[in-house]
This record gives structure tokens, C-alpha cells and sequence, in this order.
């Protein structure tokens, strides 16, 4: 097993799920064990490619293909719904001063909402399309024409054409992730410019046991990863998008130091460590509540994690979920609800919500307390 930024050879892994049924990043079940690894050299985290990682991107990886309009909640802002897209567009719009007309290629892109969502702001950008799947075509057909496309495979004339490839939560799926930015530096003019959003383990922990993931980035790594294809100026950023790292590299400019190696090592084994124990964590308070009605917030993968934990899922009521698109489906056999429906008669809430930001999510519902509901943490931290 070596790394898959760097090539230095790895040892054994920080983490071991010790059981072979595990979660994607879309929530489904994969039978497959969860094992993740650390680089001394770069600080990269890095699992196993699944056995069958093209045909699962074919055909079985079908992000956000049920409804037209699907989207992810990003955050939630009183009574108003930011989604994932729209937060997306705007931190690429404040990063980057594309210049009119200009040449850009969205590079791995699926639904390729994103960049969608640009040209209604953007109608001068002449926006390019790639993806490894031809499940996407109908959505492209609306707003990109067939010769700004390609599947598979990139059109030679593409080599040295683009002003800026994107690249939305794509390379983490990559199990070699090097090839893959060699190929987007040299689709890039001499001065071109690569932006992209991976998932930041550290922001999202999630990411960390998702077992689709092959990469979790760390800020060294990537840095690590873009140098290596000849980046000079790197940026990366993971304030812009919670749970996510945004980057801004360019061909051309003053080169950027690379961040601290040992940090990174450091937060992984502590990473490994938390989820370690809170299978155990998970057990203790299933034990606590025994049989009494109890139901899940959040319908998403803290949410299915919780769920695919327990002993038992006979005493869960139904999942609560504060997006529109959740509403309505079921999930475990349980119905996904909205937060206000949750049935009188439930005293326990598992928060499957981001422990980053699970608390202050929870806060403003006071009617949860004044039912006497109690809520149950993913983060360790007493309630
Ligand atoms: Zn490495």
C-alpha cells in the first residue's frame, strides 16, 4: 500500500472499521471494510479503491438524479435554505475574476449544476463539460452544446485550451489523483488557472469512513498533490466552504510554501481515534433509552450511520430532515419527516447532523427541550 499523492510506502492502518458493511457518500450500503492510512511524508489519508470503481461511477454512482432541482442544504439561516450549488457559485464567483468569454471546463463535473448555475449569472463564459459517465447527458443537453462535451475521453484540440478547469468534489473518488491533475494542468493555457472544492476530513469527519472516498484530503496533501503536476501558486482554503477545502492553483505566480505535514498526521490520529469509540458511544446511549420511541435528526449519512449502529432499529419512530428534497422518502423502512412532525410520544433524538456544527443547529429548536426530548450527540461531548 503506498500513498496515492506521494508514493511513499504506508505502514498499518490508523483505522480499521472491523466490520465489512459500510457507507457510501450517498448514504447506500457497501459490503467492504473501511480501512484508512496516513502519510508521514505528505500528510495524506487514503482508503481502498472499491474492487469495481469504474462500473460503480458508470452506472451505480447516480449523485442527485431524482429530481431536477436536487440539491443539498448547505445551511439553513432562519426560515431561508442555502443549497450546496448556489453556496458553490457564489465562493468560486469571490475567488476567481474570469474574464469575459472566457474558456472553462467543469472536470468530472456530473449533473454539472454548478456550472449551470454560473451561466445564468455568467452567460458570456463559454462553459466546457467532461465526465467518466454518460448518465448525465440529458442534464448537460439544456445548457451546453454536444461539441463543449466529452465522456471518457478529452478531444485532442482541448490540450492548452481552457483559461480555468473546476473540479467540485471529484478528486476524492480518484484512486490516482496524480494522473488526474497532470491531465487538467496540461488542458490549461501556460497561465491557466485549476479550482477546485474536495471534502475536508477534518471539517466534515464523516468524510473520513465514507468507503467511496479513496482520498481524504488534508491541506499538505493537496498542496502535495497539485505541485507534483506543476502548480505554482496554490491557495487553499477551509474556511470558504465548511467541511471543505477550496483551492485556487495557478501555472503561473510566486510559489506557495507547503502547509504543516505534522499537523495533519497529528488531527488524522485523533480523527481515527473518535471514530474509533463512538460505535461504543452509540451503544451506551441505545442501552440507556431500551425500547422507548425514539427517532434520528437528520436524514443524511450521520443520520444512516447512527441508524446502521444500532442494535435495533425496531424503536425508531421516523427520521427528522429540515430539507424538502428528504421529506417524504423513508429510510431503514422509516419515514423521513419534517422536524415539527416529530410523534409526542418520542423522548429520545440522536443528532445525526455534522458535530461540527450539530449544536448550534439543534439550538434554536426550544421545543425540543420543553417536550422533555433528549438529544443525543455524535461528538463525545456530555449533553
Ligand atoms: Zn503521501
Amino acid at each position: 500500500m503506498d500513498c496515492n499523492v506521494c508514493r511513499t510506502p504506508l505502514g498499518d492502518p490508523i483505522y480499521d472499521a472491523g466490520s465489512d458493511r459500510a457507507l457510501t457518500s450517498l448514504c447506500e450500503f457497501r459490503t467492504g471494510r473501511t480501512r484508512v492510512w496516513s502519510c508521514p511524508h505528505c500528510g495524506h489519508l487514503r482508503g481502498e479503491a472499491l474492487d469495481d470503481t469504474d462500473r460503480y461511477y458508470a452506472s451505480d454512482y447516480r449523485i442527485l438524479l431524482d429530481q431536477d432541482d436536487e440539491d443539498q442544504i448547505y445551511e439553513v439561516h432562519g426560515e431561508r435554505i442555502v443549497y450546496r450549488t448556489d453556496h458553490q457559485v457564489s465562493t468560486l464567483a469571490s475567488k476567481l475574476a474570469l474574464p469575459e468569454g472566457a474558456l472553462l471546463l467543469d472536470y468530472g463535473c456530473a449533473k454539472a449544476s454548478t456550472p449551470q448555475r454560473l451561466l445564468a449569472q455568467r452567460p458570456d463564459l463559454q462553459v466546457h463539460l467532461f465526465d467518466v459517465s454518460a448518465m448525465y447527458t440529458a442534464h448537460w443537453d439544456r445548457f451546453v452544446p454536444p461539441e463543449r462535451r466529452a465522456m471518457h475521453l478529452t478531444p485532442p484540440h482541448w490540450e492548452a485550451r481552457f483559461d480555468a478547469i473546476t473540479s467540485f468534489f471529484a478528486l476524492e473518488h480518484i484512486p490516482d489523483p496524480g494522473g488526474t491533475v497532470e491531465k487538467v494542468a496540461r488542458l490549461l493555457k501556460a497561465d491557466g488557472i485549476f479550482y477546485g472544492v474536495v471534502p475536508d476530513t477534518f471539517g466534515n469527519v464523516a468524510d473520513f469512513v465514507v468507503i467511496d472516498h479513496v482520498n481524504h484530503f488534508t491541506p499538505s496533501s493537496l498542496h502535495v498533490l497539485l505541485r507534483g503536476a506543476g502548480f505554482e501558486s496554490i491557495d487553499i482554503d477551509a474556511t470558504a466552504h465548511r467541511g471543505a477545502l477550496v483551492f485556487v492553483a495557478r501555472k503561473q505566480g510566486p510559489r506557495t510554501p507547503c502547509p504543516d505535514v505534522r499537523d495533519a498526521v497529528q488531527r488524522s490520529l485523533e480523527l481515527a481515534r473518535y471514530w474509533s469509540s463512538l460505535e461504543a458511544r452509540i451503544a451506551e446511549a441505545e442501552r440507556a433509552t431500551g425500547d422507548a420511541p425514539a427517532a434520528v435528526y437528520g436524514s443524511g449519512f450521520y443520520g444512516a450511520y447512527i441508524a446502521s449502529t444500532l442494535r435495533s432499529t425496531q424503536p425508531l419512530r421516523c427520521f427528522l430532515d429540515r430539507s424538502p428534497f428528504q421529506q417524504g422518502k423513508t429510510l431503514f423502512g422509516k419515514p423521513v419527516l419534517a422536524p415539527e412532525q416529530l410523534p409526542d410520544d418520542v423522548r429520545t433524538l440522536y443528532v445525526g447532523l455534522n458535530p461540527a456544527i450539530a449544536r448550534a443547529a439543534m439550538q434554536p429548536m426550544g421545543w425540543l427541550r420543553s417536550r422533555g426530548v433528549q438529544l443525543v450527540y455524535l461528538d463525545g461531548v456530555p449533553a
